[in-house]
């Protein structure tokens, strides 16, 4: 057959997951908890199933849940989005991705990726005929030129994907960034998707900065967010997008076609779940705790941390050990240290020379020292 993404293989996270388990080795690789999520949320969700909450959720999402994304979207960064038009709940922020890209993208648009970028955001864009201009970032501290970005705006700039916290780097965009998106995006019609699943994981005290905060960015705006995250249960793929109405009458022609509903006892689970704010506000200490272990204990090591402001992910640089490509280093980790984590190389569209290899910490200390054991073998 011929495909229609001719140059995609298997996403590196199933790759290297599948290694992972293929050589027993530990698995730092694919970002998600070796922890349970909050047996409440089961009894939540048995209790919903059994209450009979087992047919279609409305196609947008359950009401009540729309409503409490709406009331914590308010909380957390003062906007009042409106649950019947503005709110859509999805199968996981993956779907919303692709379900915005779907929305807006028409063959010949280009959009604007940020790189290294989370694997879906281009293979996406290229399925419905758009072009990805990357604007490549760099170790160790990946920040954004803004003058450069500028560069890459055409007369067929459709839209621009930032992320943060970013997957992979762990870096967050900053109030001077969030005025450069601004004067760049003013006076033009782009369209920002802004991937904030990870709006949680932010570090030593710092704000995430959500484009919902500014009425500029905001109205030009898909915003995707992941309960994965948020619940520590990433297979129950459930996440959410924000939009102002008619970006979202858009998006929802296509989820209607797409999955039309989400899970509904997930769905009246999780809008049980989130009537206890803690249950979020706790997360940044939560993850931090995890951040400064793993950081800590990777001291011992010969692998030279990159900054981590935000999101599961740790990023080493390996120039003390080897000079080889980071996809080869990552696979001999695996095969001769039983330690698994991500080639960085592996969110560039084009061949990149960079040498970093990022690890998840959303892990179990026994697990994060057992790593550290395996890693710190490495010379
Ligand atoms: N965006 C980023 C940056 C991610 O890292 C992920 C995966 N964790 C997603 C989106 C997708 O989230 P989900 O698992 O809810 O589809
Ligand atoms: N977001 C996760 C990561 O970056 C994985 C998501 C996936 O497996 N598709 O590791």
């Amino acid at each position: 057959l011929n495909s229609k993404l001719p140059h995609v293989g298997t996403t590196v996270f199933t790759v290297m997951s599948q290694l992972a388990q293929e050589y027993n080795a530990i698995n730092l690789s694919q970002g998600f908890p070796d922890y349970d999520a909050d047996p409440a949320l089961f009894d939540l969700n048995e209790k919903a199933m059994k209450a009979g909450k087992n047919q279609y959720a409305a196609m947008p999402g359950l009401p009540a849940l729309r409503e409490r994304i709406a009331a914590k979207t308010r909380d957390l960064y003062g906007v009042g989005y409106n649950p019947e038009s503005e709110i859509t709940v999805t199968a996981g922020g993956t779907q919303a991705l692709f379900t915005a890209i779907a929305a807006v993208v028409v063959p010949g648009d280009e959009v604007i990726i940020f790189e290294p970028a989370y694997d879906s955001y281009a293979p996406t864009v290229r399925l419905f005929g758009g072009l990805v201009k990357p604007y490549e970032l760099e170790g160790p501290d990946f920040r954004i030129d803004w003058d450069m970005v500028k560069k890459l705006f055409t007369a067929q700039t459709r839209m621009i994907i930032i992320n943060t916290p970013q997957n992979p780097t762990g870096t967050t965009l900053s109030e001077a960034d969030m005025q450069e998106l601004i004067r760049l995006t003013r006076d033009t019609d782009v369209i920002i998707l802004s991937d904030e699943v990870y709006e949680h994981l932010v570090y030593d005290g710092r704000q995430h900065l959500s484009v919902s905060l500014y009425p500029e960015l905001r109205e030009r705006s898909f915003i995707v967010y992941s309960f994965g995250k948020l619940l520590h249960a990433t297979g129950w793929k459930i996440g959410y997008c924000l939009a102002p109405e008619s970006l979202m009458a858009a998006f929802r022609k296509i989820h209607q076609f797409n999955v039309f509903s989400v899970n509904t006892p997930m769905q009246h689970a999780i809008h049980a779940y989130l009537e206890e704010p803690q249950h979020y506000l706790a997360l940044p200490s939560f993850f931090q705790e995890k951040r400064d272990l793993f950081r800590n204990m990777m001291q011992q090591t010969k692998f030279t941390l990159l900054p981590c402001q935000g999101s599961y992910f740790q990023c080493v640089s390996y120039q003390d050990i080897s000079k080889e490509p980071d996809t080869e280093m990552a696979m001999r980790m695996v095969k001769d240290f039983g330690v698994a984590c991500i080639p960085v190389s592996s969110f560039y569209t084009r061949k990149t020379e960079q040498r970093i290899l990022r690890f998840c910490f959303a892990k179990r200390t026994e697990t994060l020292e057992q790593a550290v054991n395996q890693l710190s073998k490495i010379h």
